[in-house]
């Protein structure tokens, strides 16, 4: 599996670990102008670590769901092209806005995923990528939502989280309803699990249907 231009594998204490060019976000190991990225604390970099085919070349427009502090969407605007941010609590979206400081790509929203009319006017249409890391219930609902945002040959990579829709159901159970949820809007590329870096997490690339 090829890596996006701009990522990279360092060998650093003797394991090959992902990284991006850019500033440190989250107290990462950096090696030269190199950035460590935790798949640990990622799950879009989890999904690279494991191989999964997820279409990512580099300099895409992106719009990213879900972004937190900005752990990961710092990694992805290091080598996408502009990269709007999606967060509806105040103070991770807060810590974001620093993120972005140094990142002129990176566009923070304090918006909600599921109101997407809220923020029309302000992320470009047609994107190449919409990345959705909600951990809400209802996250196939958000990604059907959202797809007005991706070009017609553009992708979905979904981090679900099984015990954000039922805490009690197996999660392969849960899996397979927001599957068939998002197979009203999406075509299905791809799934994998993520348990090696996070515990009940589906990852999933789709492409949406015309
Ligand atoms: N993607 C982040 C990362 O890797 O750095 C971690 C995201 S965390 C698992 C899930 C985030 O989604 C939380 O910060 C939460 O506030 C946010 N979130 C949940 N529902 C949301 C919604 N409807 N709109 C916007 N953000 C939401």
């Amino acid at each position: 599996m090829t890596l996006p231009e701009g990522v990279s594998r360092r060998r650093v204490d003797d394991r090959e670990r992902l990284a991006t060019r850019g500033e440190p976000v989250y107290g990462e190991p950096t090696d030269g102008p190199w950035r460590l990225w935790d798949a640990g604390r990622s799950k879009l970099g989890a999904m690279l670590e494991l191989g999964l085919d997820t279409g990512l070349t580099g300099g895409e427009g992106v719009l990213y769901l879900g972004a937190a502090s900005g752990t990961t969407v710092s990694h992805v605007a290091d080598f996408a092209g502009p990269t709007y941010a999606v967060e509806f609590a105040p103070r991770p979206a807060r810590d974001l806005v620093d993120v972005a400081a140094s990142r002129p790509n990176l566009f923070p929203l304090l918006k909600d995923a599921r109101r997407p009319e809220t923020y029309a006017h302000v992320v470009e249409s047609n994107l190449d990528v919409l990345i959705q890391d909600v951990a809400t219930r209802g996250q196939a609902r958000v990604a059907a939502r959202n797809r007005r945002f991706l070009a017609p040959d553009g992708r979905l990579l979904a981090a679900i989280k099984a015990r954000s829709e039922d805490v009690t159901r197996e999660p392969a159970a849960v899996f397979e309803d927001v599957l068939a949820t998002l197979r009203d809007r999406y075509e299905i590329l791809a799934t994998a699990r993520l348990d090696r870096y996070h515990d009940d997490h589906l990852a999933v690339v789709a492409r949406p249907l015309a």
